[in-house]
């Protein structure tokens, strides 16, 4: 059995690892982070928590329809039956799908972290800034001087400017960084909790109007806190615009434009935060899936290789796993359902 390392805990990551896992391989997880989940996170401040990044999952591929039913049979991911709107022209009508939402329970990084149970090490607050082939294998360098290793085989399962990053520190590797140059869209994210429930009946809702782009409660949820909390995201267009801008004048804006979106007065909320996701969601995906080192010891994988949400990542990283240890390959129909 052969030992692994795996560089980032999203869910790309924890998909290869999981994969690897369950053929006896030894495989270390690295993540910059003090947690695992990636763009899967949650934040708390005060007595609130929200998702910050991801607010559910869905399958469009068999392949991850089948692992939805497993996590759902162990306990870790619930259907949200959420009452879904879009807003148009400062109009609320019932979204039509009739799409099956999942999240993890009691949040999102509740899902990396039973994943993860199967590493043989999780190294968190480890930033990794260099990668050296030795004749004994992978050395991966920190950012704050540590050395791991020898490694037989890597994964690298980072975002792509910081995969490129990395790959330049490796000559043997510069052939993959082809691939990185893929662009990723910020998103201003801001969370609001509330001491009362709002009075609407949207629990989450596709805002095409001004700057949002998705709004949702995020108790709605279930196994979330009780406490009124709400998720705004802006859209694409609108965060590059203002990519650099004022956080308080940013803060108003949404605020603003998320009562207009449900249609009720403004109200003093209990706790705010703004996050800027500088890198949220590919912009385009060329669906290699993964990309391979020459000698078959170095994969890459992500969400911006499959298709731009947390199928994506998981079908990336499965197939990174299964390319680097040899195993069958899923059929290619099955991955370009995905589209
Ligand atoms: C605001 C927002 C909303 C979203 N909404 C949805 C949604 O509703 N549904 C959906 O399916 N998808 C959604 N997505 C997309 C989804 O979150 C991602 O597609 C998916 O989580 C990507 O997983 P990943 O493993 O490819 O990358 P990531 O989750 O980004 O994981 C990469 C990991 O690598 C670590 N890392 C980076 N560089 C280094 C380094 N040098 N050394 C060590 N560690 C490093 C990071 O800390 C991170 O943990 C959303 C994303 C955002 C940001």
């Amino acid at each position: 059995m052969a030992h692994y390392a795996i560089i980032g805990a999203g869910m790309a990551g924890l998909s290869a690892l999981n994969q690897l896992a369950s053929q006896g391989h030894k495989v270390t997880v690295f993540d910059k982070s003090r947690g695992s989940g990636g763009r899967m996170a949650t934040k708390k401040v005060g007595a609130a928590s929200w998702d910050m990044g991801a607010q559910f999952f869905r399958a469009h591929t068999e392949a991850f329809q089948q692992q939805l039913e497993q996590w759902q049979q162990d306990g870790i991911i619930s259907e949200w039956q959420a009452s879904i709107w879009q807003i148009a022209n400062n109009q609320a009508s019932p979204s039509p799908d009739t799409v099956k939402r999942y999240v993890a329970t009691p949040r999102m990084t509740g899902l990396s972290r039973y994943m993860l149970r199967c590493a043989s090490a999780f190294e968190t607050e480890s930033r990794i800034v260099r990668l050296l082939k030795r004749p004994a294998g992978w050395h991966l360098f920190s950012d704050d001087n540590r050395e791991f290793g020898p490694f037989d085989k890597l994964i690298v399962a980072i975002p792509p400017e910081q995969a490129n990053a990395l790959l330049k520190t490796a000559d043997d590797l510069a052939s993959l960084r082809e691939a990185t140059h893929v662009d990723m869209n910020p998103c201003w994210t801001l969370l609001l909790s509330f001491n009362q429930p709002l009075a609407t009946d949207i629990d989450a809702a596709f805002v095409k109007d001004g700057p949002i782009g998705w709004i949702s409660r995020n108790n709605s949820k279930p196994g979330r806190d009780a406490g009124e909390s709400w998720v705004i995201q802006a859209n694409h267009h609108w965060s590059k615009d203002h990519c650099n801008g004022e956080r308080h004048g940013l803060m108003e804006t949404l605020q603003n434009a998320f009562w207009q979106a449900l249609q009720l007065p403004p109200q003093p909320h209990a706790e705010i935060w703004l996050h800027r996701w500088l890198f949220s969601i590919p912009n385009v995906v060329e669906q290699p899936g993964t990309v391979v080192s020459n000698d078959d010891s170095v994969a890459l994988c992500g969400d911006w290789l499959q298709a731009p949400n947390i199928e994506g990542a998981w079908l990336s990283g499965n197939l990174a796993a299964r390319r680097l240890s040899g195993q069958p390959l899923p059929q290619q129909d099955t991955l370009e359902a995905s589209l």
